[in-house]
């Protein structure tokens, strides 16, 4: 995993960031350590080097870091060397975009927290109340959830907030977005006021940054600088398509190569999503789908699928931009360009896991191409043609 070493990854160590390489020098507790090595973590990431001890000891944390280095793990990790298992008060709250991430972070911490019974529970739209409500009376320590809900089960006092040592905001930039905004700060306004708040993305625009101060206390801030954000094992590329309707007969094309590992194909909305499955399905290509207009419990059964590898061509949209960690996953298609520079970095990350090798390609029309380029610039990147033998890259 060559990201270990520090040449590939820039800090701003401006504010004199400690750097400890095992999980041993952190003091990582006992029955944790045994959970990290037997879920397959032996050594630190960069980000994890940096980041879990300032987080551990109390203080507010701003920990940016490019997508699959293992910030979202790092939460899990942290906060189950934070507990008091003694009591099963929650004590720890992870925010998180959509209903997949939350419970991939529940999921987690549950693996890692393994041997030392931490209690997890995945508070999440779409899902039932009663559950919710069963679990959280009968005591958990952490809970991973969507605003929404979260901030639902809070006001129904099934959720107290009494004991809740941190707030965890994963995709913090997301959150911090327009349509997260109020909800982020009707939840906060909820919390304890000594609260210790971590941030975590692998994007974090200026205006983000500037907005932290309102609810931060003097934060450590790990972050990353524009220009080293894209992962030099992501390849990236373009295909010029002149129109829309060529998208298509490039996609099948590209078909084969979708399936020698796991591929996802984004578009912008929900019903071409929809358009675009159907179509591949009557051209017998078969794929699955996710959006967010699914019922919770397809939802639940597409992804399951799609993790286990039964299904291998994943059709979404920026539903699965964010945080989704599947390992298979080496090649991220763009049918269409995403509408923000942020979410084009989280996309391409959906390949590319932890070190491992991954290939993007985006479809240009004419009138993306300045997009395209914009993008290019923004990040200090490279897009070239997609060569014939892009499958040999994969
Ligand atoms: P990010 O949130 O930065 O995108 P994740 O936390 O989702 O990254 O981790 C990406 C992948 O790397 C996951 O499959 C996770 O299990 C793995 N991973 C994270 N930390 C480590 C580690 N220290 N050692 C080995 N694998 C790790
Ligand atoms: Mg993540």
């Amino acid at each position: 995993m060559d990201f270990d070493k520090d040449e590939n990854i820039t800090f701003d160590t401006s504010k004199g960031v400690k750097v400890v390489s095992t999980f041993d020098g952190m003091g990582i507790r006992e029955d944790l350590l045994r959970g990290l090595y037997s879920y397959g973590f032996e050594k630190p990431s960069a980000i994890q080097q940096r980041a879990i001890v300032p987080i551990t000891s109390g203080r507010d944390v701003i920990a940016q870091a490019q997508s699959g280095t293992g910030k979202t793990s790092m939460i899990s990790l942290a906060l189950c060397q934070m507990l008091d298992t003694n009591t099963r008060e929650v004590q720890a709250l992870v925010l998180s975009p959509t209903r997949e991430l939350a419970t991939q972070t529940e999921k987690t911490a549950l693996a890692l927290g393994n041997f030392m019974s931490v209690q997890v529970h995945a508070c999440i739209g779409g899902r039932s109340i009663g559950e919710d409500i069963r679990k959280l009376d009968h005591g958990v320590h952490i809970v991973s959830g969507t605003p929404g809900r979260v901030f639902d089960m809070i006001k129904r006092r099934n959720l107290r907030t009494r004991n809740i040592k941190a707030l965890i905001l994963d995709e913090a930039d997301e959150m911090l977005n327009k349509g997260f905004k109020e909800q982020i700060y009707d939840v906060y306004r909820y919390l304890p006021p000594e609260t210790q708040v971590v941030l975590v993305s692998a994007t974090l625009p200026q205006e983000v940054l500037e907005m932290t101060t309102k609810f931060m206390t003097d934060p450590v801030r790990i972050l990353v600088k524009r220009d080293e954000l894209t992962l030099e094992g992501i390849k990236q590329f373009f295909v010029a398509v002149e129109k829309e309707e060529w998208k298509f007969d490039t996609l099948c094309d590209l078909y084969d190569t979708l399936t020698i590992t796991q591929a996802v194909i984004f578009c912008n909305t929900k019903r071409k999503v929809d358009w675009l499955t159907d179509k591949m399905r009557q051209n017998n290509f078969t794929v699955s789908s996710m959006h967010g207009d699914m019922p919770q419990k397809e939802r639940d059964a597409i992804m399951g699928e799609f993790r286990g590898g039964t299904t291998r061509v994943l059709i979404t949209t920026d539903v699965w931009a964010r945080g989704i960690d599947v390992q298979q996953v080496s090649l991220v298609i763009n049918y269409d360009l995403p509408n923000n520079r942020e979410n084009y970095i989280h996309r391409i990350g959906r390949s590319g896991r932890y070190g491992r090798k991954g290939v993007a390609i985006n479809f240009v029309k004419a009138d993306d191409v300045r997009i395209l380029r914009d993008i290019e610039q923004y990040y200090s990147t490279q897009i070239d043609e997609m060569p014939m033998n892009v499958a040999d890259l994969i």
